[in-house]
């Protein structure tokens, strides 16, 4: 009787497994060739100074249309397109559209920087600047709008070639940006050596200051350490005007989270950003954050 139930649990478990062997190969099919089927968009999340909540920047995020299962976001998709050699064709797309964008911005008469996630494998790919100075031109994009982010996990593990890129980077006028910045990973020593502009704090930093005065602390005491070594900083996951509050009054360059604005489509981010200027920025202060 036992026997035959582990016999009967082992077939399930064998199943699902083969299932899902299954649809990692499908979605990987699709994914293979989707940035040629036009099937990425890059939406656009917009960061704001603490105070006037003025629009200073905007972080680009890949969604992946597929015609199958509908809008599917980079947590579904990027380890798999890692694992499978796909992220260079993807982030190559993410780089012509992002400084196609940049251009757009720029052409709307709204300068603003624009940050664009690369993964380790991508950094640590000879020629990647190379790939970035030729996008840029091809695109009659301003270099110094661009920013690229990096985990802060991955970065702390670069290669000295993965670093070398990130100076050729800013030599192009790049800015460079820790991103998901949580301590977790991090040598203080080697982040004050590493060739970059910014830090972007992680949310799980975040995530309890309205109601914890420890969380407060050490948010406090992660940004007057960032401060401290000379780089911008940027607050991510602001979720409610609460923590956008607190934030203020501890003092950072930018937020940036849903309680602010979410991710949108190019052209709504532009609508959005638009309206915000005509309001006049500076009369958001210390209103409710608008949904
Ligand atoms: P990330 O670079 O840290 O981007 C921020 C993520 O947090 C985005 O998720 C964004 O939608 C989400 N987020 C923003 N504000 C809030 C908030 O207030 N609360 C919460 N809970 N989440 C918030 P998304 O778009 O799903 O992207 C996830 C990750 O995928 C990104 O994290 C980035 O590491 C990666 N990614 C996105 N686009 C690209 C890309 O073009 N290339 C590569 N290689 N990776 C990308
Ligand atoms: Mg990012
Ligand atoms: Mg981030
Ligand atoms: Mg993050």
């Amino acid at each position: 009787e036992a026997k035959e139930a582990g016999r009967n649990t082992f077939r399930v478990y064998a199943d699902e497994m083969r299932e899902e062997a299954k649809s990692r190969l499908e979605l990987e099919a699709r994914l293979r060739g989707a940035a040629g089927r036009d099937e990425f968009e890059l939406f656009l999340q917009p960061l704001v100074s603490p105070y006037g909540r003025e629009v200073l920047s905007a972080e680009a995020l890949l969604r992946w249309n597929d015609p199958k299962r509908g809008m599917i976001l980079p947590g579904g998709f990027i380890e798999l397109a890692e694992d499978r050699g796909l992220i260079g064709e993807i982030g190559n797309w993410v780089l012509g559209e992002t400084c196609r964008l940049a251009r757009l911005l720029q052409a709307e008469r709204q300068p603003l920087r624009l940050g664009l996630n690369i993964s380790m494998r991508q950094l640590e790919t000879p020629g990647l600047a190379d790939r970035v100075e030729r996008a840029v031109a091809r695109a009659g994009a301003d270099p110094n709008l661009l920013e690229v982010e990096i985990a802060e996990s991955l970065l702390m593990r670069a290669s000295a070639g993965a670093v070398r890129t990130l100076e050729q980077l800013r030599e192009l006028g790049l800015s460079v940006a820790v991103d998901d910045f949580g301590m977790a990973y991090s040598n203080l020593q080697r982040l004050r050596d590493l060739p970059i502009d910014r830090v972007k704090i992680d949310r799980s930093l975040v995530k309890d200051i309205a109601n914890s005065d420890s969380a407060c602390a050490i948010l406090q005491a992660v940004l007057r350490l960032i401060e401290g070594m000379g780089y911008d900083c940027a607050v991510e996951g602001i979720e409610n005007d609460e923590q956008a509050q607190i934030v203020s009054v501890i003092g950072c360059e930018a937020m940036q989270g849903f309680g602010i604005a979410r991710p949108m489509p190019a052209d709504a981010f532009l609508a959005w950003a638009r309206e915000r200027r005509s309001d006049g920025a500076a009369e958001c202060e210390g209103q409710p954050l608008p949904r």
